[in-house]
């Protein structure tokens, strides 16, 4: 019988023949100097067994992936109160785009978009200082990985490089403000948010991590959130999880999905798997070519969807 763990190990051989990898990421220096070549698959049964292939054990810029977590984060700060703030629709557009604000009047369309995010950092900013928001988001991390060594970082490098170059963010945080929508000064908010961005950890820590939304919003045993708020959570990440790639992630994955333009995806199956996929070349909504293609993969052989009976 063929086991999860070797569908694992075929995939990841599978990916090193892969010649169309998609273009690594470079509006952020530091994600540039990533090659192409890198490939990991970390997948974590409900169980507690874990599977892993390629270069699962090494850290990369989990960028928005983060948005999961700062989604997580606020909901617990300030429930449904968030949604006066961001509304939960796909975009339909570019993850830094800033054209529906205008229409929209500063709420931007989701929290897994830029603009989202960055109100989010603001949501948690009426409560905490910046740097108590940054260790609080570490920490949380840490926790639903089960990290007890620490070895979860914020990249500063590349926390500084998105600082240098968010123009676009910028705009956005600014956009947002002149409709009362960002209320902390702009650069604090934005400090959070490009740490956020930095957070680094591999395909293993990052499934680790995910698996509060694969479990009805428990780790270990222990409720991190409610059973509730983890569908919703798992509900946007299925709809607007890859920007204006969202239609086509689902159709071709069927699963709750958060890309980041590090190349990372998290993926999960709720009762079932958490997932995390990673290779740096992105496609042309900045979603991993390689990432999504293995999980494409990895649905197609262990018959993984939330639209199929189990
Ligand atoms: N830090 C990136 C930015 O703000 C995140 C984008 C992404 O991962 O999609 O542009």
């Amino acid at each position: 019988m063929v086991t999860i763990a070797d569908i694992v190990t075929e995939i990841a051989a599978e990916m090193r023949d892969v010649s169309e990898r998609g273009t690594v990421a470079s509006y952020i220096p530091p994600l540039a100097e990533v090659s192409p070549d890198k490939f990991g698959i970390a997948v974590v049964m409900a169980d507690g067994a874990v599977h892993v292939a390629g270069n699962a054990d090494e850290a990369f810029s989990i960028q928005s992936i983060s948005k999961v977590f700062a989604l997580t984060q606020s909901l617990g700060a300030v429930g449904d109160q968030l949604w006066l703030r961001v509304g939960r629709e796909p975009s339909g557009s570019a993850f830094n785009s800033i054209v529906q604000l205008e229409t929209e009047q500063g709420i931007p369309r989701n929290p897994f978009i830029n603009a989202g995010a960055i109100v989010l950092c603001d949501v948690l900013l009426g409560r905490y200082e910046p740097r108590e928001a940054i260790g609080q988001m570490l920490r949380f991390v840490r926790m639903l990985a089960g990290d007890d060594a620490g070895s979860i970082t914020i990249d500063d490098a590349v926390a500084h490089a998105e600082q240098d170059t968010g123009f676009r963010n910028m705009a956005l945080a600014n956009y947002m403000r002149a409709f009362g929508n960002i209320r902390a000064p702009v650069e604090r908010v934005l400090g959070v948010y490009f740490h956020f961005c930095a957070l680094a950890m591999s395909c293993r820590e990052l499934a680790m991590a995910g698996r509060y939304l694969m479990d009805g919003g428990r780790v270990d045993g222990h409720s991190v959130v409610t059973a509730s708020r983890a569908r919703r959570i798992n509900a946007l990440m299925m709809s607007c999880g890859h920007y204006d790639n969202s239609g086509d992630f689902a159709f071709r994955v069927g699963l709750p999905g958060k890309s980041g333009v590090g190349g990372g995806i998290l993926s999960v199956v709720p009762g079932v798997a958490s997932i995390a996929v990673w290779s740096p070349g992105l496609n042309a909504s900045g979603n991993s070519q390689l990432g999504t293609l293995a999980l494409e993969r990895l649905v197609q052989r262990t018959g993984w969807s939330v639209f199929e009976p189990r």
